[in-house]
């Protein structure tokens, strides 16, 4: 479902610069019905060379406009990240590929005693409305 947004209604984190590059992506990435991994969107975007694919990936994730998540084929992919969401909690569907930022997040399970949480991430695979 492509994003009604256009590439510069969102707000931008304080100093945060959107070059051709970071614009470009981010506008596909939007626009993208599902998330994309490097070679699909290095074949979507060929005037971009790799390496500042790559290096315009990480900036966008950086700054929390794009959301990277592994999916059960241990493929990273990326998707633009929903207005307030949570980077660490996702729907994801397991027949088109359809990535939804969630934004509740449940409590960390129970751990052993001496145990410390740093990041919980959440992915909840199932079928989108248009896959049921
Ligand atoms: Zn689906
Ligand atoms: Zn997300």
């Amino acid at each position: 479902m492509p994003n009604p947004l256009p590439p510069d209604s969102s707000p931008l984190p304080a100093g945060a610069r959107l070059t051709p590059a970071r614009r470009t992506v981010l506008a596909h990435l939007r626009a993208a019905s599902a998330a994309l991994s490097h070679p699909e969107l290095l074949a979507a975007l060929p005037q971009l060379d790799k390496v500042t694919l790559y290096r315009t990936l990480d900036w966008l994730v950086a700054q929390g406009l794009v959301h990277r998540l592994i999916g059960e084929d241990r493929v990273g992919r990326f998707h633009a990240a929903a207005a307030d969401s949570a980077a660490d909690a996702h729907f994801q569907c397991l027949r088109c590929g359809r990535t939804l930022c969630l934004t509740a997040s449940e409590p960390a399970p129970k751990l052993p005693p001496g145990f410390r949480v740093e990041r919980v991430e959440i992915v909840v695979r199932g079928y989108c409305p248009d896959c049921s």
